[in-house]
């Protein structure tokens, strides 16, 4: 008998799904297989000002493409992460902030109507926390949380192999914690919150908020003005040495430090994974808000956690959304 059954899973095609990452800046696409490998990855501009129709037809298109690149596999499902407040069951966006205009838009029903395959919508930072439990830095971690540092910083929470999705949907805003009290407005109606400072937007701002110091010189000569600065030209001034960019880099992780210790103090989880374009500068900080983290932090809790630089780059919201449309349980 087992001869039998190994005969006929040989003849099935590969199962795969696809994960689609959509983002503010980039449409991020994959065929993802049921080991969490990725077979084909395609990506392309997302313009969201192009309008909404345009976005969504592009979404169908590339998830066509994948689908071609990946002949002879079966696909199962495909799994959709978005950034903004989603509803998971009823697919309905409640709060996005990079997509604006989308607001009570039931994204799941539109695509779905389109496409022959189950369909499924996360929040695209609770996407890449569970790739990076299926297949990344959180692989065997029940409790942890992971920050996505990227335009903003997105945050999702892992509570016994689960997404912690809070009774509204709007649970893991990490990036709204308040780091201080009466700083920079944010998005969300409040001020000083975490990601108007640890990401790259936040950055940029604290380095032009900076320039008439006799230190940013270097660095606004090298991005061609206030204009030109980018968190890249930053963080690669910062491991040149250029004490001004390093000293930026120090003020983030000062702030994120003072997030981390909140996270340590409220959950007491094993992990927190550090993702997102700008922890590819994580050795630029991520010690220091180590440090920062464990002044403010309780002992035992703060002594256990481990902070991390997320593995999966820029495949995790692939991976992540793949997963949810894999339907399985975590660990
Ligand atoms: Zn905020």
């Amino acid at each position: 008998m087992p001869h039998q059954s190994s005969q006929s899973a040989k003849n099935m095609p590969m199962r795969y799904f696809i994960g689609v990452d959509l983002g503010g800046t980039n449409l991020k696409v994959g065929a993802v297989s049921t080991k969490g490998e990725v077979l084909f990855r395609t990506e392309a501009p997302s313009d969201v000002k192009g309008g909404r129709g345009a976005l969504l037809k592009k979404i169908l298109n590339v998830i066509e493409e994948t689908r071609h690149m990946v002949k002879g596999k079966r696909l199962s499902g495909i799994g959709l992460g978005v950034p903004g407040i989603v509803s998971p069951e009823t697919g309905i966006i409640a709060q996005s902030p990079n997509l604006a205009g989308w607001v009570d838009f039931n994204i799941k029903d539109v695509l779905a109507e389109k496409l022959s395959w189950p369909l499924y919508v996360e929040n695209d930072a609770n996407a890449f926390a569970l790739g990076e439990g299926w297949t990344g830095a959180a692989v065997g971690i029940k409790n942890f949380c992971c920050l996505t540092l990227g335009t903003g910083v997105g945050g999702g929470i892992v509570l016994n192999g689960s997404l912690w999705h809070g009774v509204d949907g709007f649970a893991g805003e990490i990036g709204h914690i308040v780091v201080e009290p009466d700083g920079v407005p944010c998005n969300c109606g409040s001020q000083g919150c975490l990601e108007r400072y640890v990401s790259a937007n936040g950055l940029v701002r604290m380095a032009q908020e900076g320039k008439d110091d006799i230190l940013a010189a270097p660095l606004l000569k090298g991005c061609c003005g206030v204009d030109g600065l980018s968190a890249k030209a930053i963080a690669d001034f910062a491991r040149q040495g250029d004490p001004f960019c390093a000293g930026l880099f120090q003020k983030l992780a000062r702030y994120l430090g003072i997030g981390l210790a909140d996270i340590v103090n409220l959950l007491n989880i094993e992990m927190i994974v550090v993702g997102g374009g700008l922890s590819n500068a994580s050795d630029l900080f991520l010690s220091a808000a180590r440090e920062e983290m464990l002044k403010r932090s309780f002992k035992v809790p703060g002594h256990r956690i481990k902070v991390v630089p997320a593995r999966l780059g820029d495949n995790g919201g692939i991976i992540g959304a793949a997963f949810i449309a894999f339907g399985k349980e975590l660990h």
